[in-house]
């Protein structure tokens, strides 16, 4: 049987990610402190307020136990906010060196057709809100996905990260390959 993705919880859009995530039958468990990772089998760290976020994560001392997690093989899958807290200067999940709110001021938001690498089926529209860009990343990362030169998907063995917004698409692939959940079909959660 396999445990429920957990979901953070401390500020951004995961309620959007539970209900992409619902709808491919897969559970998910919202997480707030340290405890409610106990079972999970994949950790999502949404989109938000990067600094909001990691405060949290600094007043609820989850930033050894989401190491743990990484460190046991758990998947970790973090979007835009997400994608900063999992760099160098925050949690450490992957070795690369981000820039917040990479495409500039007056570019708030916009989308993009993306090919992934390694996923099946189309491209994956992407989403940019204020997204961060990947400026630097170690030996062991491979780039998943480039808007003009610019890295904007990042894996590094069970972590990967984005800097756009598949729930707001409703495209569930990334998620379920970046959570180890590709292969099971819509509608059964594996449990
Ligand atoms: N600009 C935000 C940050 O760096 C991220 C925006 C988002 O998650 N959509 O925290």
């Amino acid at each position: 049987m396999q445990g429920p993705v957990g979901l953070l919880a401390l500020q951004g859009d995961f309620a959007l990610h539970a209900q992409l995530l619902a709808d491919v039958g897969v559970d998910t468990v919202e997480v707030r402190c340290a405890d409610d990772l106990t079972g999970v089998s994949g950790l999502l760290l949404p989109g938000g307020e990067s600094t909001t976020i990691a405060m949290g994560i600094e007043r609820e001392n989850l930033k050894k136990p989401i190491r743990d997690l990484a460190a046991a093989g758990i998947p970790i899958f973090g979007t835009c906010a997400g994608m900063v807290l999992m760099s160098s200067s925050h949690l450490g999940l992957i070795d690369m060196e981000v820039e917040r709110n990479a495409f500039g001021r007056q570019i708030h938001s916009f989308e993009a057709d993306l090919d992934i690498e390694g996923l099946d089926g189309a491209g994956v529209r992407g989403l940019f809100i204020r997204a961060p860009i990947v400026a630097s990343v170690g030996p062991a990362v491979s780039v998943l996905a480039e808007i003009d030169g610019s890295i904007v998907g990042v894996k590094q063995g069970n972590c990967t990260a984005i800097s756009f917004h598949p729930e707001l698409v409703g495209d569930p692939r990334l998620h379920l390959q970046a959570l180890g959940r590709a292969g099971v079909p819509s509608g059964e959660s594996g449990t």
